[in-house]
C-alpha cells in the first residue's frame, strides 16, 4: 500500500468519501471495498486507525523504556538492602504493566473500531491455535538453545536473572505480571500496534522489523556480560518470529494465548529449577 493511501485513505467509487483501504466496506455508504480482495487484506489482523496503531506502539515502547530506566535505578541504588530492591523492582514492574495495559486497552477500545477489535476475540479456534503456537515456540527455542549450547556454555541472561529474582520472592505478583499482563501488553504493542501498521505496506517488511525490535527490547545493553546477552538473542528472534506468525495467521487472540502460555511455561521452569 502507498503511504498516501495509508494516511489519506482510498476514495470510494460509490460515494466519493475517503476511507481506510483495510476496511471491507465503505463506512459511509456500505459499498464493498474492491481493493480488500485485490490486496488480500489479512482477515485476522487488527487494523485500527493508522494513528491508533502508531500510538499503541509508542505507548508500549515508552512504558517499556520507562520500566527499564526505573529498574536500573532501583538495582543500582547503593543504600538499599537486597530484599528492598527485589520488593521495589517487583512493585514497579506490576505498576508499570498494569497501567500500560489500561492505556493500551483504552486505545483499542476508544479509537473508533471497537466492534472490529472485539470481534477478533470471539472465535474459540483462535485460542486452540494459540496453544499449538505456544508448543511450537517452546520446542523451537529449546532446539535453538541446544544448538547454541554446543558453541557457548549457557549462562543466564540479564532478563532471565531479573525474572528469577522476582519469581522466587513474590511468586503470585510476578506470575500475574509476567505470565498474563506482560505478554498481553507486548502483543498489543508489537503485534496489534507495530506489526499491523507496517503490514499495511508489506508483509515481509513488517515481519523483519517486528522480529528485530521484539528481540532488541529483550536485550540488555547495560549487562556486564554482553557476549552472553548476544548468545540469547537467537531464542528471542525465534519467539518473536513464531508469535508474529501466530498473529498473522489467527489474530490477537491466538498470539496472546501463545505468548501467555509460553511465558507461563518459562516461569514454571524457573521455579522448578530451584
Ligand atoms: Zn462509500
Amino acid at each position: 500500500m502507498l503511504i498516501k493511501d495509508v494516511f489519506k485513505g482510498i476514495k470510494c467509487p460509490n460515494c466519493g468519501d475517503y476511507h481506510d483501504a483495510t476496511l471491507k466496506k465503505c463506512p459511509h455508504c456500505n459499498k464493498d471495498n474492491e481493493l480488500y480482495q485485490i490486496r488480500r487484506v489479512p482477515k485476522r489482523v487488527v487494523f485500527l486507525h493508522p494513528f491508533a496503531q502508531i500510538g499503541m506502539f509508542l505507548v508500549g515502547f515508552a512504558y517499556g523504556g520507562m520500566f527499564i530506566a526505573e529498574l536500573l535505578t532501583v538495582l543500582f541504588t547503593p543504600s538499599d538492602a537486597f530484599a528492598d530492591k527485589v520488593l521495589r523492582s517487583t512493585t514497579l514492574m506490576t505498576i508499570v504493566y498494569v497501567s500500560m495495559f489500561v492505556a493500551l486497552l483504552a486505545i483499542a477500545l476508544f479509537s473508533g473500531r471497537r466492534k472490529m477489535f472485539l470481534g477478533k476475540f470471539t472465535s474459540g479456534i483462535d485460542y486452540l491455535y494459540g496453544i499449538g503456537y505456544a508448543i511450537t515456540v517452546v520446542v523451537v527455542s529449546m532446539l535453538v538453545g541446544a544448538v547454541i549450547s554446543i558453541f557457548h556454555e549457557s549462562a543466564q541472561n540479564a532478563n532471565q536473572a531479573n525474572v528469577e529474582l522476582s519469581a522466587l520472592n513474590y511468586p503470585l505478583l510476578s506470575m500475574a505480571t509476567l505470565c498474563l499482563i506482560g505478554p498481553i501488553c507486548e502483543e498489543f504493542t508489537y503485534r496489534v500496534g507495530l506489526y499491523s501498521f507496517l503490514r499495511r505496506f508489506n508483509k515481509y517488511f513488517a515481519f523483519v522489523i517486528t522480529v528485530i525490535i521484539f528481540a532488541m527490547i529483550h536485550f540488555d545493553f547495560t549487562a556486564e556480560n554482553i557476549v552472553n546477552e548476544l548468545w540469547s538473542l537467537p531464542s528471542y528472534v525465534v519467539a518473536g518470529f513464531v508469535l508474529t506468525l501466530a498473529y498473522e495467521h489467527r489474530g490477537p487472540a491466538c498470539s496472546m494465548t501463545a505468548h501467555v502460555i509460553y511465558n507461563s511455561i518459562a516461569f514454571a521452569m524457573v521455579l522448578i529449577a530451584r
